[in-house]
């Protein structure tokens, strides 16, 4: 195939791509093709890297048909879109190949279960063997939340920490008779799924600045917010990713603010009800002036869930807010607790600096643990504010204390008897 062939060819990728999903037209324009010799098998999935250059392997696009390349097309664009390679939850720590292929499993699972098989190439669907994709319609190669034994409509980090800890209660099958992600070369999606440099990245200006990227996203949920008002049809997991991109950052940190405070409010004037009370003492001491009662603060313990699904940059949002909202009201160090808890609770400490704060934990999730640690400390907290992606089982009952669940997850779930604000919208 000569090289005009190959641009005319991705050319038709692209209109086709943009047509079966109109909302991610500006998106897919924005995407610098890069055409790249002898990588072969590697880049059968047209990888992108975080600055929005895709890499075409001249063999793939030559292998490939308009709509298999029109599907990767649209599911890389969707990596580069829920900016992926910022949510890379992997570490150094673990052989770091390992990390990053689930972690491609884990974004892929997200993305692929929104797109219909009218989005997939139809010549991609082959007859039933063991590459038979679980849903028909999609390319072998992608992998489904079916294929991973996981149920639908979760978000990438929900399916790492599942394929992580592969847990019963994560849904998961018990047991191995799970197709298991393909054996041959691992299919990579790129840097533009993990931030991390692959051997085929070019050392390019960014095709779209980081701030344009986040334009381009706000642009895109904008579109899909029009489409829906229309009454089109839009995937169930963009619906959800427009509405937290558009939500405006401020409302879930005004909302946070507001219900800490009110949190605060009420338990000071629980407390400060037993002040109030007629105090014998005046009574027994007529004309001797008692110094006025001070109103006391009430005292806050703030439950860190530190298990392996949470980001730290999720975590420190939220931080930042619970602290900042308790500093404005005079809430010091004194009177601050902090509780880190995975699946068990850690040891209280003070809160000096958030920087400070080393996160212990990173296993599975059981927050009952570390609400029971909070209330075991004497004098118990006045307020509990639990930050957690949800995650974890809760108490049947109500503790004795209010408890805020500033939850990081829109996926995750709070008791009933907890005041839950959604924290999130900051893509
Ligand atoms: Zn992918």
């Amino acid at each position: 195939m000569t090289s005009p062939d190959l641009w005319e060819k991705w050319s038709a990728a692209r209109v086709r791509a943009a047509h079966q999903a109109p909302y991610l037209a500006t998106a897919l324009l924005s995407l610098d093709p890069v055409m790249v010799t002898g990588t072969s098998g590697e880049l059968r999935r047209f990888p992108t890297d975080p600055g929005w250059h895709v890499y075409a392997g001249i063999e793939e696009l030559a292998r490939q048909s308009v709509p298999e390349v029109a599907f990767w097309l649209v599911h890389q664009v969707t990596h580069l879109l829920r900016a992926h390679a910022r949510r890379y939850p992997g570490g150094v720590l673990e052989p770091r190949r390992e990390e990053q292929h689930t972690w491609n499993l884990a974004t892929d699972a997200e993305i692929n279960d929104d797109l219909t098989p009218d989005l997939s190439p139809e010549t991609a669907t082959r007859p039933p063997d063991a590459t038979t994709p679980a849903r028909p319609g999609l390319p072998p190669d992608a992998t489904t939340p079916a294929r991973l034994g996981l149920p639908d409509g979760w978000t990438a980090e929900q399916y790492w920490h599942a394929l992580r800890d592969p847990a019963p209660q994560h849904g998961r099958p018990e047991h191995d008779s799970l197709p298991h992600p393909p054996t041959t070369t691992p299919a990579d999606c790129g840097s533009g799924c993990d931030g991390l440099p692959r051997a085929w990245d070019h050392d390019l200006p960014p095709a779209l600045s980081p701030t344009t990227a986040r334009l381009t996203a706000l642009d895109t949920a904008r579109r899909i917010r029009e489409r829906l008002n229309a009454q089109d049809d839009v995937p169930a997991g963009w619906r959800r990713w427009a509405d937290q991109l558009l939500e405006p950052s401020v409302n879930w940190r005004h909302h946070l603010s507001a219900r800490v405070r009110h949190g605060l409010t009420q338990a000071a004037g629980r407390v400060d009800y037993t002040y109030r009370r007629p105090s014998r003492r005046a009574a027994a001491l007529p004309g001797v002036v008692l110094p006025s009662l001070r109103q006391p603060l009430p005292s806050v313990t703030v439950l860190i869930d530190t298990s392996g699904s949470i980001t730290e940059t999720m975590l420190d949002q939220a931080l930042a807010e619970v602290t900042g909202v308790l500093r404005a009201v005079g809430i010091g160090r004194r009177l601050l607790t902090v509780i880190t808890c995975d699946a068990r609770a850690y040891r209280p400490r003070t809160l000096t600096r958030i920087s400070d704060l080393h996160l212990d934990g990173g296993g599975g999730t059981d927050l009952r643990a570390g609400l029971a640690a909070a209330l075991a400390t004497r004098p118990p907290p006045d307020l509990i504010i639990a930050i957690t992606d949800g995650r974890t089982p809760w108490p049947h009952h109500p503790p004795g204390t209010r408890v805020i669940v500033a939850l990081l997850d829109p996926a995750g779930r709070a008791p009933e008897w907890a005041e839950t604000v959604r924290v999130g919208g900051t893509s």
